[in-house]
C-alpha cells in the first residue's frame, strides 16, 4: 500500500506515524458485524492509539470507550464518546481522576480492589452520586503471552482475586453510594491462542454461577480484550480473525436474559493500519553484520526495546537483491534496535522504511528521551 504512495511520503519530515484508515474502517466494520450478531458492545480500549481521527472512526461504528485514566475519559468526551458509553479501569485512580469521572456521569468503574471501592464510595458520598460499579476479578486464566502483558495470573498487581470476593460483598453492603452492575475481566494482550479464551469463557460462568448463589443480578459481564494480531505476516492477516473470536464467547460464555456482554478492544482494532515510516541515516559496518541506523527508534516505538517484539521491516525505496541488516534507531541505548539479522534489499542513506504494524501501543507510547521531537501523524 505504502509503496505506491512513496512520491507523496518522500514530501513528508520524518519519522512519521501513516495511518491507513481505509483499512482502519474495513476491521472496524467487521468487528462491528461479528459482534452485532450476538449484540456484544465493544468499547475501544483508547491506550493503544487516542488520535482524533481514529476515535472518530471508533464512534462512527458505535462503539463506547474503555479508559484507563482520568485523562482518557476526557480525551474520550472530548472526542465526543457519550459519558454512557464510557468505562474507566485501571489499579491505581488518583482522587482527581475519580471525582472527574463522578462530575461525567460515565457508565461504569472498573474496580480493582476493597481499598479502591471504599475510597470511591467517600468521594461519590461527598458529591451525592452513587457510582455504577463493575468488579474487575483476577479469574487466574494464563494468556500465554509476553510476561509484560500478561494481567490474569494471581501473581499480577490486577483486579480483585477470587478469594477477596465474599469480603468485598461485605464491604459493598456497607457502601450505599455504590451500585454493582456488572463484573469485568481482563487477562492480557496479543493473545494469538483463542482457547485461552475458551478458559476465560469456564472462568467467568464459574464466577457468575457464584454471584447467582448469592441473588446478585449482574446486568453486564465485561470479558476485557486482549485479541492478538499477526505481526510476522500482516499482508496476510490484515484484519483480525473476528468471527472466530465474538464466535467463540457466543459459544462458551453463559449468558442470562437481559444481559449483555461487554469486550475491550484495543490492539486488534488499530495496530495493522498505522506504519512508523523512517529514513535511512547511515550503513555501517559492523563484524558480524550490517547496520542499518534509522531517523526514528525506541522514542517513536518501544515495544522492540520493551518487550522484544517483532515487527516486520520494508524498505519501501529499493528493490536491489536483498542483504542482511540489523535494524537500529539513533538513541544512546543498546535496546534500541528494530530488529537483528533482518533482510532487506540492499538499502542505502535516504531510504525510506516501514516498520509495520505499528498502529496500536506505538504513538501513544513516544516518549522525548534524548529531547526528541515528537513524530507526526499522516492520514491515508
Ligand atoms: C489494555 C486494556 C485493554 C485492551 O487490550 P488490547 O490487548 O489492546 O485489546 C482492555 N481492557 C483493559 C482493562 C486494558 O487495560
Amino acid at each position: 500500500m505504502l509503496k505506491n504512495r512513496i512520491q507523496e511520503l518522500q514530501q513528508q519530515v520524518t519519522p512519521f506515524y501513516a495511518y491507513d484508515l481505509n483499512l482502519l474502517r474495513q476491521t472496524l466494520q467487521s468487528a462491528a458485524s461479528e459482534a452485532g450478531k450476538y449484540n456484544f458492545h465493544v468499547h475501544y480500549a483508547l491506550k493503544a492509539n487516542a488520535n482524533s481521527p481514529i476515535l472518530s472512526e471508533m464512534k462512527n461504528v458505535g462503539f463506547g470507550a474503555d479508559c484507563v485514566s482520568g485523562n482518557e475519559v476526557k480525551c474520550a468526551i472530548e472526542n465526543g464518546f457519550k459519558p454512557q458509553d464510557v468505562v474507566f479501569a485501571g489499579v491505581g485512580k488518583s482522587d482527581t481522576e475519580i471525582n472527574y469521572a463522578l462530575d461525567q456521569d460515565i457508565f461504569c468503574f472498573n474496580c480493582e480492589s476493597s481499598h479502591e471501592l471504599e475510597v470511591l464510595n467517600e468521594l461519590a458520598t461527598a458529591k451525592g452520586k452513587t457510582a455504577r460499579v463493575a468488579l474487575r476479578i483476577n479469574p487466574n486464566v494464563n494468556a500465554n503471552t509476553h510476561k509484560y502483558i500478561t494481567t490474569g495470573l494471581e501473581e499480577n498487581k490486577f483486579g480483585i482475586n477470587a478469594w477477596e470476593l465474599e469480603g468485598v460483598l461485605d464491604l459493598l453492603d456497607t457502601l450505599p453510594n455504590i451500585s454493582l452492575i456488572g463484573i469485568h475481566f481482563h487477562i492480557g494482550s496479543q493473545i494469538t491462542d483463542l482457547s485461552v479464551f475458551k478458559n476465560l469463557c469456564t472462568r467467568v460462568n464459574e464466577f457468575q454461577e457464584w454471584f447467582v448463589a448469592r441473588n446478585i443480578t449482574l446486568e453486564h459481564l465485561n470479558v476485557g480484550g486482549g485479541l492478538g494480531v499477526d505481526y510476522y505476516t500482516p499482508d496476510e492477516n490484515l484484519i483480525p480473525d473476528f468471527e472466530a473470536y465474538f464466535g467463540l464467547f457466543n459459544q462458551f460464555l453463559e449468558v442470562r436474559p437481559g444481559q449483555q456482554v461487554h469486550f475491550e478492544l484495543g490492539r486488534a482494532l488499530v495496530a495493522q493500519c498505522g506504519t512508523l515510516v523512517s529514513k535511512v541515516l547511515y550503513i555501517k559496518k559492523g563484524i558480524t553484520t550490517n547496520f542499518a541506523i534509522l531517523d526514528a527508534g525506541m522514542t517513536e516505538l518501544i515495544r522492540p526495546a520493551l518487550y522484544q517484539s517483532y515487527h516486520k521491516i520494508e524498505n519501501l525505496t529499493s528493490d536491489k537483491p536483498e542483504v542482511r541488516y540489523d535494524v537500529v534507531g539513533p538513541i544512546c541505548e543498546s535496546s534500541d534496535c528494530f530488529g537483528k539479522a533482518v533482510m532487506l534489499p540492499e538499502t542505502n542513506r535516504g531510504d525510506l522504511v516501514a516498520i509495520r504494524t505499528a498502529g496500536a501501543y506505538g504513538e501513544v507510547m513516544a516518549s522525548a528521551y534524548n529531547l526528541r521531537d515528537k513524530a507526526a501523524a499522516i492520514y491515508l
